[in-house]
């Protein structure tokens, strides 16, 4: 017979993302629907591991629908790598009372929720929250949107300074395995080149695409480098080699950094984000474990833990084709 549960935790892991605290209010306010107990783990494994954990219910988690970041805290744990470390873990879980869990992170606390899950036979369900969107199972993950705005909004703003200029711009964007923000940022800001780490765009067509810009009369062009991309050994020799190779422009490279991951989340992050804490807390209560929740053609839909992590988010290409057409 299934067990039942009657307390959950939920806890947020890796890198932060703009809606994981809508996933949060929403896992708890879900839990506080059907009646059963709820507690927040701070520090994602790290804080389980140590016993940093709190009662929640649905007033802790007023006002937080809005704000970036996570209000329970993120980290990476190299305890939790360890046999000894999940063992702490698990007796803390035992302690609480707690009958399943809920991560919220990227492919790396999917993995070490798998390999708990192996071990103890703990209800385990993730929620995909990471900007870059690279998580197989889920159309969107939690924050890329957000971040697919700010990038947008902060390109709008060096367009202004490169055309005032006649400046060529290298923008790095994050994504160090996938290029979803650089590409579908790039095509949003009207980017005249968008280089990712999936596409190999040699450097001699850069420089001949960026010529032919010059010649057709462009005085001034954005091209969004993916972290990822392998174009150059980093943006700045890319940068480098450009205005060696066309002296003609005023080369400039601009970094975007961590501000892709702060700020307030989109209204697409924080519905979607409501959507999946609703649909782990139910998964939870059927008895389920080790699914990840997604979003799939705006339904909700359900992929094993270990395909989320072992299969690749593809882009998608026809989004590629538009890039093409659009830098002519
Ligand atoms: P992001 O995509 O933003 O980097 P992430 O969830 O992939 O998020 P990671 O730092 O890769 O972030 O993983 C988060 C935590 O998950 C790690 O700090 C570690 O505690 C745990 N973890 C990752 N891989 C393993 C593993 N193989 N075994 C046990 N725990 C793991």
């Amino acid at each position: 017979m299934e067990k039942i549960i009657k307390k959950i935790a939920v806890m947020t892991s890796g890198g932060d993302a703009p809606g994981m605290n809508a996933a949060i209010r929403s896992v708890i306010r879900a839990a506080s629907y059907y009646k059963i107990e709820s507690l927040g783990i701070y520090r994602g494994y790290q804080g389980l591991i140590e016993g940093d954990i709190v009662k929640m219910d649905a007033r802790s988690v007023h006002h937080i629908i809005h704000k970036g970041g996570t209000i329970l805290k993120t980290a990476r744990s190299d305890d939790f790598r360890t046999k000894e470390g999940r063992k702490k873990a698990y007796d803390n879980l035992i302690e609480h009372e707690i009958d399943g869990l809920v991560i919220i992170g990227g492919d790396g606390s999917f993995t070490g929720g798998m390999i708990f899950n192996e071990e103890y036979n703990f209800p385990i369900i993730g929620i995909p929250g990471t900007i870059d969107n690279d998580i197989y199972g889920t159309d969107f993950t939690i924050g890329y949107d957000t971040a697919l705005n700010t990038v947008v909004e902060v390109i709008d703003k060096i367009r202004d300074t490169a055309s005032s200029h006649n400046r060529l711009f290298f923008i790095e964007v994050m994504g160090r395995d996938s290029g979803f923000i650089a590409l579908n940022a790039g095509i949003g800001a009207g980017a005249e080149e968008i280089l990712i780490p999936e596409e190999d765009l040699a450097i001699e067509r850069l420089l001949v695409s960026l010529e032919n810009s010059r010649r057709s009369g462009k005085t001034s062009s954005i091209v969004v480098v993916a972290e990822g991309d392998k174009t150059g050994e980093n943006v700045f020799e890319l940068a480098a080699y450009v205005e060696k190779h066309l002296p003609q422009y005023d080369v400039k490279v601009s970094i975007l950094g961590h501000m892709q991951r702060g700020g307030s989340p989109s209204c697409f992050d924080r519905v979607m984000a409501s959507r999946m804490g609703v649909k782990a807390v139910e998964l939870l209560i059927d008895g389920k474990t080790n699914l990840m929740v997604g979003i799939r053609n705006n339904k909700m839909d359900t992929t094993e833990l270990e395909r989320a992590i072992k299969e690749h988010h593809n882009i998608n290409s026809e989004i590629l084709r538009i890039s093409d057409i659009m830098s002519v």
